[in-house]
């Protein structure tokens, strides 16, 4: 087998499964684009299997520490596995990530499933070239009525692969409904997985669109990005006195409205841009939600990045009423969770407010994190109450 061999030092030597090209003392055996290679250290001392793509900044990803082929029995037995993980991790199986690429050992590949429609995204070459294997397996374990490809990401760019949207299995599906079971009851989604922006559901919020329901009721609730009503319904179901829901995009807007209907709660949706909405808002609330797009990339656009979470923190804080909580979330792998809390606290004190720290989100267990794969963490939230003045 072709391979690379790794320099000292490099990432995978702190258990990482990425080689960048800096990290490459040499190639062998002539690996070419999509292939799975073998690794191995200076002194010619086996390090696993990857995947390779010398388009890509990160050349190569580990997918065993092991010798393995990328064939139907390795793909049975790591799909087999994830979907292991959420049918005991106690959240609804049907609704989940069923497979999240370094975090279950198949770099690249996303596995969304929405009742019994599954989405795939292969967004490494070599992923990409055993795609149809992939669906093959997962008809085989789910049964799904359809698979899709939604390969739409901007990450394929850097990849090399093309960006298309395509049925892999099954008939088209039309629009349908899913519940989620972030309140009592439930609380009902229009999916439209073939044009829907996002495909009309973040599954990796669906823990904290309970959690923060279960602080709305009787609350005047603002909800502030919020795509396609995931805070906002929970908040109404659960008993608020009022809900504003706001984003910049009129689609997701249009599917909030859809969404209250369709769940028989009022929620007043307006499409502004949140942070001009905030400046002039005048009215106070009790709960302020505010789960924005992630602000950067990059690590160059960080400082960037923190201005703008900044303004949001003040100019939210500064709408809430006595006893007022904020829950603020940011889904940056670059914003690390102390940065993150320390932005709300100095937005807190240029409010001239103290807040008192009532929980911490992280991510789903769909989401899993690893460690040793620091970027495997993005997601990370925290609600905060205003402590009275003093
Ligand atoms: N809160 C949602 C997920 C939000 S995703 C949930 O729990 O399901 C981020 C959303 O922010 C997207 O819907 C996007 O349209 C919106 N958005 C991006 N920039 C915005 C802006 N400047 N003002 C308002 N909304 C914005």
């Amino acid at each position: 087998m072709a391979g690379i061999i790794i320099k000292p030092r490099a990432r995978v030597f702190h258990g990482h499964d990425w080689v960048y090209g800096s990290e490459i003392k040499k190639t062998f055996g002539d690996p070419q684009p999509g292939d799975v290679i073998s690794l191995k250290d200076f002194r010619d001392r086996p390090l696993g299997t990857a995947i390779y793509n010398p388009e890509s900044q990160i050349v190569a990803r580990r997918i065993s520490r092991r010798k393995q082929k990328l064939d139907r029995e390795f793909l049975l037995r790591r799909i087999g596995q994830a979907i292991e993980l959420r049918e005991r991790s106690g959240l609804d199986p049907r609704l989940a990530r069923i497979v999240w690429s370094e975090s279950d050992g198949l770099p690249g590949v996303i596995v969304d499933r929405y009742g019994d429609h599954l989405v795939l995204q292969t967004l490494t070459l070599a992923m990409s070239l055993h795609r149809q294997e992939i669906v093959d397996v997962l008809v085989e374990l789910l049964s799904p009525a359809s698979v899709i490809l939604r390969n739409d990401s901007p990450m394929l760019v850097a990849e090399g692969i093309e960006q298309e949207t395509l049925m892999m299995y099954g008939e088209r599906p039309d629009t349908f409904v899913v519940e989620a079971p972030s309140v009592e009851g439930g609380v009902k989604f229009e999916i439209d997985l073939m044009d829907g922006q996002k495909t009309g559901l973040y599954l990796d919020q669906l823990d904290a669109h309970r959690e923060i329901a279960k602080l709305a009721k009787g609350k005047r609730v603002l909800d502030c990005f919020c795509n396609q009503g995931g805070f906002a319904l929970a908040c109404a179901k659960a008993g608020a006195a009022s809900v504003t829901a706001v984003d910049s995009s009129e689609s997701a807007i249009e599917a909030t409205r859809r969404n209250a209907e369709l769940n028989g709660v009022e929620v007043n949706a307006v499409q502004h841009n949140a942070f001009d909405f905030l400046k002039h808002c005048e009215d106070q609330y009790d709960l302020v939600i505010l789960d924005p797009p992630s602000f950067t990339k990059n690590k160059k656009s960080l400082n960037n990045a923190m201005r703008g979470y900044k303004e949001i923190h003040l100019r939210g804080i500064k709408l809430l009423d006595r006893d007022g909580i904020l829950a603020s979330y940011c889904c940056s792998h670059h914003a690390s969770r102390e940065l993150f809390l320390q932005n709300i606290v100095s937005a807190s004190v240029d409010a001239k407010r103290s807040l008192r720290l009532i929980a911490s989100h992280g991510q789903r267990l769909d989401h899993p994190v690893l460690p040793a794969i620091p970027e495997t963490e993005y997601l990370k939230g925290f609600v905060l109450q205003l402590v009275p003045s003093r």
